[in-house]
């Protein structure tokens, strides 16, 4: 054996247990054992399951024994963010509030996973319902960033990103409301696509903001994220929001043919407020592009300024109407000392939720109260729809459009927590995509001087994450180097 298993590709371990090379219950035991050896230090996993994981491996040997057709992800150890309804162990969406709270039915992505044969290592930790940006607002654990131990990994999904980085599993789900797929990818130097709103069901995902909300994965190639999504996606009659498209082969588009390709580049997105290290690896990956034929064009996104503000009035509303459910009653915490309902609510909700959650939800209901909802919800829906008519301008002229995905690397514990705009402004290229409904991908591309990973935002036209996903293999294929792996050992 020439490299352990949990650094191997999901393609490569499907492929060498669909072949008999080597059975799912090694390859799990392998990534089970990494996870003893690493986790201790890097903290992504909130929950293993280690039975689980074994018996859902001998039952795709078993299959397979039978002389059956083992799916499309047999023996691919996979780990999910804490919002993922599971009946398996808990789903707490790393909050106080949903501590013990148990699923009574997998969320549709999960029994798809489960479907195609992969196998289910446990759970990742995540910032509290999702809101965050450095895995901080956990009320479970501290994440740490296998790149420097010092640093976050990134978020929400800061627990994917990190035990995808450290070789724990190369696949994780994620879920991405404003970058909380591709920032943290970004920060730890994973690959990582939000698909198109609606591309994935999210049925059995613990909505944070509705219209804004998409499933995807955090891997270390691309062609292992085309998999998965060719698995994960398609229309669900369990989400109204699903798309009903043709079954997609994004595995079979990765053709590595970019002639003809057009990409543009935001004025907007290349300024002061991105670090200069981050720009200098993020214009060496265009050159990639521009070196090998396709057409760098110059465009323009004026609406830019203000996504951020247009997504917490969004987000916050919508976060207010989804997290009204968590009321003392129906799940999870029910503070102890209440004695009258008033106090009921009161109490659990202080008690159960953390700061930054507590701060969206009084934000959401101040944006959505008569008098104030004309002046901030309703002007931001107007603002959400002019974000989106510059993107439609803008893929006039270009296929896909590249940026930065984060202003900066990755940062110390602390250094923005105390802040919620600083934190808020890690999202600063990622949100519009979000408000614009459209398909995103954050790609490795290069190392800072202090060792940590720089990322290559990627963004395509609506259910175009066919090109998004050729133009990203592209690169990966030809970008002259190799991103190492994280110097935890
Ligand atoms: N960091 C952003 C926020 O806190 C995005 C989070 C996400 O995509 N879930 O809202």
């Amino acid at each position: 054996m020439t490299d352990a298993w949990h650094w191997k590709s999901a393609r490569e371990i499907r492929d060498a247990v669909s072949a008999g090379a080597v059975s799912a219950t090694q390859v799990v035991s392998d990534h089970l054992a990494r996870i003893d050896d690493v986790d201790g230090r890097v903290d992504a996993f909130t929950q293993v399951w280690r039975d689980m994981a074994l018996e859902m491996a001998g039952a795709v040997d078993a299959k397979i024994a039978r002389g059956e057709t083992p799916g499309p992800l047999a023996g691919v150890p996979v780990a999910l963010k804490e919002l993922f309804c599971t009946r398996e162990g808990k789903t707490s969406c790393a909050s106080k509030m949903l501590e013990n709270f148990e699923s009574p039915y997998d969320a549709t992505v999960v029994k798809k996973l489960a479907a195609a044969d992969a196998v289910f290592l446990g759970k990742v930790n995540m910032d509290e319902f999702a809101m965050g940006s450095s895995t901080e607002n956990s009320a479970i654990k501290t994440t740490k960033n296998p790149w420097n131990l010092n640093c976050v990994p990134g978020g929400s999904s800061g627990g994917s990103a990190a035990a995808v980085a450290a070789g724990e599993c190369p696949i994780s789900l994620g879920s991405d409301t404003g970058g909380s797929i591709r920032q943290p990818a970004c920060l730890c130097g994973c690959v990582g696509i939000k698909p198109t709103y609606g591309r994935v069901s999210r049925f059995g995902l613990v909505a944070f903001a509705s219209s804004l909300d998409q499933i995807g994965p955090l891997t270390r190639t691309v062609e292992d994220a085309a998999l998965t999504l060719d698995v994960i996606c398609g229309k669900d009659p369990m989400d109204a929001t699903s798309a009903d498209l043709p079954a997609t082969d994004f595995v079979g588009g990765l053709t590595g043919d970019i002639s003809g390709l057009r990409v543009g580049l935001p004025r907007e997105y290349f300024t002061e407020a991105l670090n200069a290290e981050m720009r200098e690896k993020v214009e060496r990956a265009i050159d990639v592009y521009r070196a090998n034929g396709a057409e760098i064009v110059d465009i323009s996104l004026p609406c830019s300024d203000y996504a951020i503000a247009v997504y917490y009035i969004i987000c916050t509303a919508e976060a207010s109407a989804n997290l009204a459910r968590f009321d003392g009653v129906r799940y999870g915490f029910r503070h102890p000392d209440a004695k009258t309902m008033q106090e009921m609510y009161v109490l659990s909700k202080s008690a159960g939720f953390g700061p930054e959650v507590q701060r969206r939800i009084m934000l959401g209901t101040y944006v959505l109260s008569s008098g104030y909802y004309d002046a901030y919800y309703l002007k931001a829906q107007k603002a959400r729809a002019l974000i989106k008519k510059d993107f439609d301008a803008a893929f006039e002229k270009c296929d896909v459009i590249a940026g930065p995905t984060s202003p900066t690397p990755s940062f110390a514990f602390g250094a923005k927590s105390d802040d919620p705009l600083e934190m808020y402004l890690s999202d600063i290229y990622t949100i519009s995509v979000n408000l614009a409904t459209l398909p995103g991908m954050s790609l490795p591309c290069g190392l800072t001087d202090a060792g940590l990973p720089a990322g290559l935002q990627l963004i395509a036209r609506p259910f175009d994450e066919a090109t998004l996903l050729n133009a990203a293999h592209f690169y990966e294929k030809n970008r002259g180097f190799d991103m190492g792996r994280p110097p935890i050992a």
